[in-house]
């Protein structure tokens, strides 16, 4: 069992960290700045999503009010996510403001993306800041990309993807690990990421939320198969860092890569959870796993005194649950009702 996570003595504001029941410090907040995406993904998304009333978002300066509530309460690292962040409008105005706060409680600002629009951004997301992303991406064939993503291009996330390299941005390829569609590329997504030298991690799919007809349990690869596969051909060393969240990581000694493997299911890392997220409604939920959530607009909404929303944040950090219940042997007992792209991955 890992450590839970050392709670920094002070956050920057003087304020006292945010530290839940299990004694874990809160120091990653992933903000979900969109529920809208320019893909649709099968395992993530219905091809005819209900996306939330425009009215029923954040503006993006309430989305910066927020982030800075947390960085005042101690959170060092902030990921943007999505829906695919990169489609909001006028988006780079936020990270700007985010990225006034490198150095300045923040240690790290970045994103995660589909990488369709990286082609636009990557010069400018370099120029602020951010060193490191991820990306997604399943699969290297085109036509495999065109079914899985229903609406995305291989050729354009390619592109994105070198822009990125090119502005110096140290690229991790996230990897949705499923049965029947990725199997027979596992290598040829290892080689290729070792040839542009990119980090890649394994993701167990999850399940969560409606995708209208296919069944997860018949997208399920589990990643200790995957993995096995790889120590069949390969020399995996088990690597000790740690992110606070279910990623596991291992060297392959014939390379020198770093291979990731997040499994929820198979395996359960929550005692070192040092991770909260909220939407781009401003909902907090305290686990990705779990129902419970706190309304943090109402807070936002109320008023301008910053000690309204603290106290509302640290409300929410006090019901933090012990862990997820992610089930797949419970049948429809063990799902979570919202989609990944609601919460941000
Ligand atoms: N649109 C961006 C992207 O695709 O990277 C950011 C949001 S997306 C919801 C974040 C991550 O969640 C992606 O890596 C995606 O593959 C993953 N994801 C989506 N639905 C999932 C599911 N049901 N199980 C596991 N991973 C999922
Ligand atoms: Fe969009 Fe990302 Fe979901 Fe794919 S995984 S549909 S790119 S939010």
């Amino acid at each position: 069992m890992n450590a839970p996570s050392h709670p920094p003595s002070f956050a920057p504001s003087g304020a006292a960290p945010l530290i839940d029941p299990f004694a874990r410090a809160i120091t990653y907040l992933r903000v979900s700045v969109t529920d809208r995406c320019d893909f649709r993904c099968t395992y993530c998304m219905a091809e005819h999503m209900q996306f939330l009333p425009k009215a029923d978002l954040l503006t993006l300066e309430e989305l910066e009010r927020l982030s800075h509530s947390f960085i005042d309460l101690g959170v060092r690292k902030l990921r943007i996510t999505g829906g695919e962040p990169l489609v909001r409008r006028n988006i780079m105005s936020f990270f700007r403001a985010m990225s006034e706060r490198l150095g300045s409680g923040l240690d790290e600002l970045t994103l995660t993306t589909n990488g369709s629009q990286l082609a636009r951004f990557a010069d400018e997301l370099a120029g602020i800041g951010v060193r490191r992303i991820n990306v997604s991406l399943d699969t290297l064939d085109p036509d495999r990309f065109a079914a899985i993503t229903r609406w995305g291009r291989l050729p354009q996330v390619l592109d994105g993807i070198r822009a990125a390299a090119a502005a110096g941005i140290r690229v991790k390829i996230n990897t949705v690990a499923l049965k029947g569609f990725n199997e027979d590329e596992l290598f040829p997504l290892l080689d290729w990421c070792a040839d542009q030298g990119h980090d890649l991690t394994f993701i167990e799919v999850m399940p969560m939320g409606d995708i209208g007809g296919e069944d997860r349990l018949d997208q399920y690869w589990p990643l200790s198969d995957l993995r096995a596969r790889l120590a069949e051909r390969l020399t995996l060393t088990p690597l000790a860092e740690r992110t606070g969240g279910p990623a596991r990581y291992v060297r392959v000694e014939e390379t020198g890569q770093k291979i990731g493997f997040i499994t929820p299911l198979t395996h359960n890392f929550c005692e070192s959870c040092n991770r909260v997220r909220v939407t781009c409604t401003g909902e907090l939920f305290m686990c990705l796993g779990q129902e419970d959530r706190a309304d943090l607009r109402a807070a936002l909404r109320a008023s301008d005194d910053e000690a309204l929303l603290q106290s509302a944040i640290r409300e929410a950090i006090a019901r933090k649950p012990k862990g997820h219940d992610f089930d797949y042997s419970r049948g429809v007992g063990g799902k979570v009702s919202r989609n990944m792209s609601h919460t941000g991955g």
